[in-house]
């Protein structure tokens, strides 16, 4: 298919509310990168305004961070309908990311410090809570190697080395995971809760996760999947993307792996 011909509509959850630590990042990376392979992009918020009828136009779905506070107004305003076709969207495959303060949404609930627990839209079979005001936040760079399957794999391929995600956290929530799967093994940082090396988790096409960063800046090759497994969802058939120079996100990498005393991680091929 000629890539002039394509377009994407980027939903971005509530972006008022959340988006801490440059969370917006992952969608000016989302948009940059269908542009600069001629895709149109189009951005529309998810708000406390918009129609529920603008959710069934997304082709792919973001969600930020947020404070505690930020996410029972959230949780307020996404009930019903607009929970629910929220809902068939990520059954029916739509990708997205879902970063910190959001994934705590998905899940069937958050019990944050203060206040009473904050009910989640259950879509992912996992809990989060918040051990107490005085608690020790999990906050740092974090680095895990991406092991959902299939797309761990999928990415292996097109890397020709195993993904190593870069990320930042600052949590004070706990997630804990039933049945679903996790996004990978923490290699440096905490994770869903610091104490099962679990970090994120994977359902069908939607990615939650610790990790900002902003995350996809950090680690190009999860936004190109991102892109392609919303064409291929969009137009039925799978479109290739043309690779990009990545030197400069590839540099900043490798410098944080320098930094992290984690040098054997560098490998990585030029293009993503
Ligand atoms: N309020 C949540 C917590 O502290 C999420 C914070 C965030 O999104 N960075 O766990």
């Amino acid at each position: 298919m000629n890539p002039q011909q394509l377009e994407l509509t980027i939903g971005w959850l509530y972006p008022n509310l959340m988006s801490t630590y440059g969370d917006r990042g992952n969608v000016i990376c989302l948009q940059q990168r269908a542009q600069w392979r001629g895709i149109s992009v189009k951005i529309i918020s998810l708000d406390e305004q918009a129609p529920t009828a603008e959710i069934h136009n997304v082709d792919i779905l973001m969600g930020g961070g947020a404070q505690d506070r930020q996410q029972e107004i959230v949780m307020r305003d996404l009930r019903g309908i607009k929970a629910d076709t929220l809902r068939e969207k990520i059954e029916a495959g739509t990708p997205g990311v879902f970063t910190c303060g959001a994934p705590q949404l998905l899940g069937h609930y958050y019990e944050p410090a203060i206040g009473q627990r904050i009910e989640g839209l259950g879509l992912f079979d996992m809990v989060s809570k918040h051990p107490g005001a005085d608690s020790r936040r999990c906050i740092g760079n974090v680095v895990f190697e991406l092991t959902a399957s299939p797309l761990a794999q999928d990415l292996e391929a097109t890397l020709g080395t195993k993904p190593i995600v870069i990320g930042f956290e600052n949590h004070g929530g706990r997630t804990f995971l039933g049945n679903v799967e996790a996004l990978g093994r923490v290699v440096k940082g905490y994770g869903n809760n610091g104490e099962d090396g679990t970090e994120g988790a994977v359902y069908r096409n939607a990615i939650a996760t610790y990790s900002h960063g902003p995350l996809l800046p950090k680690n190009p090759f999860v936004a190109d999947w991102l892109i392609q497994t919303a064409l291929t969802q969009k137009y039925q058939t799978p479109v290739p993307l043309k690779p990009l120079d990545d030197t400069l996100a590839i540099q900043a990498r490798n410098a944080m792996f320098k930094r992290l005393a984690l040098t054997h991680l560098i490998k990585e091929p030029l293009h993503c």
